[in-house]
């Protein structure tokens, strides 16, 4: 499943492509994904300058005059840059957005979990955008703000760190990661840690995004050639998926419990 790192490395992928260029019209071969393609977006995107491109969250938005183009990978979409000429439809591009000067932007997504939306002024006022807590890499985003937050909540940490309308973008591996390298149990309720491990917290979450993020900009120019892979990260995972192997710092095997239905792995003695 694409998260934080992969979306911001396919936004800065695909950004020098389509900056300032003008849409000459959209191909919708599928609709139905997520939420069904709205029917009106050729019209709304012909014609319009792409003038910026962000990212908020796990969406990427494509500013026009007008309004913004909402994306979303869902769990296996990719979106990559072609030449209209050279490049067969293949099975699962449900969506090309036509661009000048003889290039498209590829919309593939086999599982249909994604999301194309035409968001009418401000997209930050959409609901899928709306209710979103702050991005991990802005100054709000501290110890100070998770201690405040987690005052007298009884959910595992973990869960409560995945929680999007608290902090966007810390998907399971990165709060495995994270909480190994902080030192506490996933399973500890929010409201039992002090401030300062929430600032080792804050710190290291930032940490184990942009070190993947600055992984993915080393793939960046899979995002143009045939394979149309969006890299995903070969990054040195130290618990994720490392159940019964020796932990990095103390040798332990590491365990794997479920938690919020998502799976947990970390040192039992390296973390409490
Ligand atoms: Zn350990």
């Amino acid at each position: 499943m694409p998260e934080l790192p992969e979306v911001e490395t396919t936004r800065r992928g695909i950004e020098p492509h389509v900056l300032g260029r003008t849409v000459l019209g959209v191909i919708v071969r599928q609709p139905r994904l997520r939420w069904p393609v709205p029917e009106d977006l050729d019209e709304k995107l012909k014609g319009k300058q792409i003038q910026g491109l962000r990212r908020r969250g796990k969406y990427i938005l494509f500013d026009v005059d007008s309004g913004a183009l909402i994306v979303h990978l869902g769990m296996s979409g990719s979106l990559r840059m072609i030449t209209v000429a050279d490049e067969p439809v293949k099975k699962h591009d449900h969506i090309d957005i036509l661009l000048k000067q003889g290039v498209c932007l590829r919309y593939h997504d086999p599982r249909r979990f994604g999301c194309l939306l035409w968001a009418e002024g401000d997209p930050l006022a959409h609901p899928l955008l709306a209710e979103l807590g702050p991005e991990p890499f802005d100054l709000g985003f501290s110890g100070g703000y998770l201690y405040a937050a987690g005052q007298g909540r009884m959910a595992a940490v973990k869960t409560f760190i995945m929680d999007s309308r608290l902090v966007v973008g810390v998907g399971n591996i990165y709060a495995n990661e994270a909480l190994f390298r902080a030192g506490i149990d996933p399973r500890r309720a929010a409201g039992r840690i002090g401030l300062e491990r929430y600032g080792v917290l804050a710190k290291v979450i930032v940490e184990v995004l942009g070190e993947a993020i600055a992984q993915g900009g080393t793939t960046l120019r899979d995002f143009v050639n045939a394979s149309g892979k969006p890299g995903y990260f070969q990054q040195t995972l130290a618990v994720y998926g490392r159940e019964g192997e020796p932990c990095l710092l103390c040798g332990s095997p590491i365990r794997c419990v479920r938690l919020g239905q998502r799976s947990t792995f970390f040192c039992p003695r390296c973390q409490h």
